[in-house]
């Protein structure tokens, strides 16, 4: 599916930014948690990820910081990774660069981050253009869909098993609209991904 996994021209269009990293020999994914940090869900899956000592990576929302700032501290405490998202989870289309752009850098004034992940998936080539000179602008290469309400905890698991690969980077969010989803499907997901012999890494800064 082209939502799940997006293919090779998809990515094509989106130059010098990493939808998956292949460098592992041993077999890797890169769990990734967007749009927090929120009480109600970061703070579960914080406990979770501990429960099985698993390290990820965070793409946080600027304000919602603002608003956290303890729980923004708790991810780092606990020793994951933070990257930006910007700082009102702004669309690229439809936004000018500068205006995208300062908003970025709004939300590095809180985040200090050298990773960057658009929201809504997409970001226009002349945004790409000047955020990469500063940021090391992540993708994906699983997008689980737990935001998506007509979809069940199984339905997230079945796609996590369904697309996952060697260096697969995986999207979930800790999010109200993903909560059920995520509360459903992250345990499962861990340990199906352990039994299948993967390791878990942060992305790097
Ligand atoms: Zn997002």
């Amino acid at each position: 599916m082209i939502i799940e996994q997006p293919p090779r021209l998809f990515r094509a269009f989106f130059p010098c930014t990493t939808w998956r990293i292949k460098k592992e020999k041993e077999k890797t994914v890169y769990l990734t948690f967007d749009d927090g940090p929120i009480p109600e869900v970061t703070e579960w899956v914080l406990d979770t990820l501990d429960r099985y000592n698993v390290k990820a990576t965070f793409f946080c929302v600027g304000d919602n910081v603002r608003k956290h700032p303890d729980i923004f501290k708790k991810v780092l405490e606990r020793g994951h990774n933070v990257g930006n998202h910007t700082y009102n989870h702004l669309r690229s289309w439809g936004t000018s660069a500068k205006r995208y752009c300062e908003n970025v850098e709004k939300a590095n004034q809180l985040i200090h981050s050298p990773l960057f992940r658009p929201p809504h998936g997409i970001i226009r080539p002349t945004t790409i253009f000047y955020l990469k000179k500063r940021y090391k602008i992540v993708m994906w290469d699983v997008v689980t869909r737990d935001y998506n309400k007509d979809l069940s905890p199984d339905d997230i698991f079945n796609k996590v098993k369904q697309y996952t690969r060697n260096g697969s980077i995986i999207v979930f969010h800790d999010s109200l609209k993903a909560r059920k989803n995520i509360e459903g499907a992250l345990q499962k997901s861990i340990e199906w991904l352990l039994n299948e012999g993967y390791s878990f890494k942060k992305i790097e800064y």
